[in-house]
């Protein structure tokens, strides 16, 4: 591993501006993507497809960033798909739609696959068999095109975490329930990082989201794209822009100290627009983050009194898409009414928060875990 790493970042306010000359551009800034993909490479773009959003929602890779990239590389002489395995699969079809990447893998005449049944293979990764989408191992370059997002359970999601999306189906859900905690839950996907490494990710900050994210903050405005051949270091930088600390964030903290990529600002070489220049005002972060600050002894001593679990408000549509994605089966639904929480069953996983489509649910935090808000 060598000891710094460079991170492009460019200044973009609009999906409507010329975003290929941009990117092309922000790519120049790490050597252009001759340096990342050559003629004849079969080559998987990997967006973040979370859940049935449409674009405006920011939850999900903005559709024309996947079409600026599709362009770009068939423009290298490589052959481009687009694939993801989203939070929300027993609707693919609905969620390709709703995001509007199925019709830019149309227009653009690129295959979109579903990982769902495009077969894996079983990898050991954190001590674990996990299986992994076959497309995402067979392509020679993997680009992914995360979503800038805070997330209630990892503080912050970007390149890294994105790679969640090449285990296909409900192993999603069992890994939650495998590993609960924010730390061990990083722990995992710093280990899943060192098995699926991709050779370029370009994030989309153009809209990115804050407060409860991945899918139940606010659209937010950065006005930005970043990338790097570095994920860690891509994630590390906009953490570093959006005044998030690193080690907030599990997988990174791992990363920085299993020495598996490059976390610290002063090792990350920023290229393009000085990240100072594109701070935003007014970004907040999840707010579970209070929870995470907590020393690690007294969690131990107070831990019975510190939790955090949904509850339901009035935009419930009783879909039961909660119920089927709780990986302990902590909630119950009877028809017409919303679902009910057994407490002692719920790890906080924010499973059924990502999932909602119709943002009904608020993780909600324990008195105490309030309080220490307060006073941190
Ligand atoms: S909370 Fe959301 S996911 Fe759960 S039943 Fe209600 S609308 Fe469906
Ligand atoms: S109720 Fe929600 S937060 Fe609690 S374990 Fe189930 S999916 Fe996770």
């Amino acid at each position: 591993m060598t000891n710094t790493a460079t991170v492009s970042f460019i200044k973009c306010e609009s999906y409507t501006s010329d975003l290929q000359s941009a990117i092309e551009e922000l790519i120049d800034g790490i050597g252009g993507i001759s340096n990342f993909v050559e003629s004849g490479q079969s080559v998987l773009l990997k967006p973040n497809m979370l859940t049935t959003r449409t674009p405006e929602q920011a939850t999900t890779t903005h559709p024309e960033i996947i079409r600026a990239v599709i362009r770009i590389v068939k423009a290298q002489g490589a052959t481009v798909s687009v694939g993801d395995s989203p939070a929300n699969i027993t609707k693919i079809a609905e969620l390709w739609d709703t995001t509007g990447i199925k019709q830019v893998c149309n227009e653009e005449n690129v295959p979109l696959l579903n990982f769902e049944n495009a077969g894996s293979e079983t990898l050991s990764i954190y001590g674990v068999q996990v299986g992994i989408a076959k497309p995402v191992l067979d392509a020679d370059v993997i680009i992914n095109l995360p979503k800038v997002k805070t997330h209630v359970l990892t503080t912050y999601t970007g390149a890294v975490k994105n790679l969640y999306g090449t285990i296909p189906g409900f192993q999603k859900t069992m890994l939650h329930k495998m590993f609960p905690k924010p730390n061990i839950f990083g722990e995992f996907i710093a280990a899943l990082y060192d098995e699926i490494c991709p050779q370029l990710s370009i994030a989309d900050g153009i809209i990115g989201m804050d407060g409860d994210g991945p899918s139940g903050g606010r659209p937010f405005k950065l006005n930005f794209m970043a990338a790097s051949a570095d994920s860690a270091a891509l994630d590390a930088s906009i953490c570093h822009l959006l005044k998030i600390d690193v080690n907030a964030v599990g997988y990174l903290k791992t990363i920085g100290n299993e020495q598996m990529g490059i976390i610290a600002k002063n090792n990350i070489n920023i290229v393009g627009t000085p990240i100072e220049e594109l701070t935003p005002i007014g970004f907040d972060v999840p707010s579970t983050l209070r929870a995470r600050m907590i020393p690690g002894w007294i969690v131990k001593l107070i831990d019975p009194f510190l939790w955090i679990r949904p509850s339901f408000d009035d935009k419930c549509v009783f879909c039961g898409k909660c119920v089927k994605a709780c990986p302990v089966n902590a909630l119950t639904i009877k028809k017409g009414e919303k679902p009910i929480l057994e407490p002692q069953s719920c790890i906080g996983c924010c499973c059924c928060h990502e999932i909602c489509p119709e943002h009904a649910i608020i993780m909600e935090q324990s008195p105490l875990l309030k309080f220490s808000g307060k006073i941190s």
